[in-house]
């Protein structure tokens, strides 16, 4: 509905208009604002800006604090504010398949911050609407999870409880997850808040929201689900066209997905979107000096990054990036038959471009040439992982693949 693929022309008057429509530091007389365009002894106003719209926006700097798809916004800024809700439209109803304007979301500066919010959201949830106490409330999430899991667990005094994954598939252990809710029940919990994640950042394995959703229902207890999709939202959904893992399914609620991972969007651009009724439980009344509700968990951010996405997003248009993305799984499929015919084990998921191998098969000064990242920085380490960027070419490959052969041959 909203994701289309717009020429160079078109990308750059939609972002000049834009800007036009934000108070110009450098023209209107703007008195309240500690905000101004970058400092023109460093940044100055270059030629070659005119035609570079995103460092024009980066240099004019919107401050793009506070959430824009509820209540107002900002009003200095609203030109560009309206292109981060074009972001948000083109993921949540094109990409995750919620229905239009049934969503809320920002901009975040990481998939950190995005799933700090979701738990943050959740844990008031339970607080305001049910009178959960903390210690009634449990994250449930695999031990392949992100760490921003426990330092949201830490920041907000809930409990983590850890679900094993077997060794080789990566995928959830069922029989110890209804152990480990069974047993909480027991001890009193009464409402759970589910990270499944879209892509695991080692392995990029991907959860069954379902081993969740039967079980929790199974024990007739209360529970949210955020998808963590950080590392595999701009890849899953595209290689994998027949993917249940969004809004369609009316149990997922929320997704953090980053577009400086996969996208390749400066750092600075998490994205976080919830189904709407939801994130009035982060509102902070206090920030009565931003125009609008503050229901974000940072303050300022910058509106240049939003821009960014919105660039990469209409520069491709939905059918490039599905190429592109389809380009990086013949790649990944490339070196996991290489793999094979050298009988080295491996995990992938197989709509994911992550190939995480046993690191007895991988010498320590292939891993360290080629900057493989280990799962742990110690001697303990069990796995090495390649990740297929697109910068990741066949022909590096095919060098990494032939050292390794001869370091096993010999
Ligand atoms: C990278 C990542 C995050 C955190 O993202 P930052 O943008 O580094 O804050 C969260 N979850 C997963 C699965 C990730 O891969």
């Amino acid at each position: 509905m909203y994701w289309k693929k717009l020429s160079k022309e078109e990308r750059k008057n939609k972002i000049q208009n834009a800007l036009s429509e934000n108070v110009n530091f450098a023209k209107d007389s703007t008195l309240g604002y500690p905000a101004s365009k970058l400092d023109g002894k460093v940044f100055y106003d270059a030629d070659f800006l005119k035609d570079a719209p995103v460092l024009q926006t980066f240099v004019s700097n919107p401050n793009h604090i506070g959430c824009h798809t509820l209540g107002d916004s900002e009003s200095a800024f609203k030109g560009t504010h309206e292109l981060e809700k074009e972001v948000l439209n083109v993921l949540a109803v094109d990409v995750f398949k919620a229905q239009p304007d049934s969503f809320d979301g920002y901009i975040s500066p990481g998939g950190t911050e995005a799933n700090i919010q979701a738990i943050w959201m959740y844990r008031n949830f339970f607080k305001y609407n049910r009178d959960a106490r903390l210690d009634e409330i449990a994250i449930l999430a695999s031990e392949d999870t992100h760490y921003s899991i426990p330092k949201a667990a830490n920041l907000l005094s809930l409990e983590w409880l850890k679900i094993p994954v077997d060794f080789e598939y990566r995928c959830i252990d069922v029989t110890a997850l209804e152990e480990i809710i069974g047993k909480a029940k027991n001890n009193g919990k009464k409402y759970f808040i589910v990270v499944s994640n879209m892509g695991t950042t080692m392995f990029g394995s991907v959860d069954d929201p379902d081993d969740y959703i039967t079980i929790l229902e199974q024990y007739n207890l209360e529970y949210k689900i955020h998808i963590d999709g950080a590392y595999g939202g701009f890849v899953y959904p595209f290689s994998n066209e027949n993917s249940r893992i969004n809004f369609s399914n009316p149990k997922i609620s929320s997704i953090t997905i980053d577009a400086h991972k996969m996208l390749q969007a400066p750092y600075g651009t998490g994205i976080f979107i919830c189904r709407k009724g939801l994130i009035e439980n982060v509102l902070t009344e206090e920030a009565q000096y931003v125009e609008g509700m503050d229901l974000t968990l940072c303050g300022s951010r910058s509106g240049a990054n939003a821009i960014a996405v919105w660039m990469i997003l209409f520069t491709y248009g939905p059918h490039k990036w599905f190429e592109k993305i389809s380009v990086l799984q013949m790649r990944t499929q490339f070196l996991c038959n290489e793999l094979d015919q050298m009988n080295i084990k491996y995990f992938r998921e197989p709509f994911m471009n992550i190939v995480t191998i046993h690191a007895e098969f991988i010498p320590k000064e292939i891993a360290e040439k080629y900057h493989l990242v280990p799962e742990t920085h110690n001697h303990e380490n069990k796995w090495y992982k390649i990740v297929l960027m697109n910068h990741v070419e066949i022909e590096h490959l095919t060098t990494f693949i032939a050292e390794l052969k001869e370091g096993i041959y010999a």
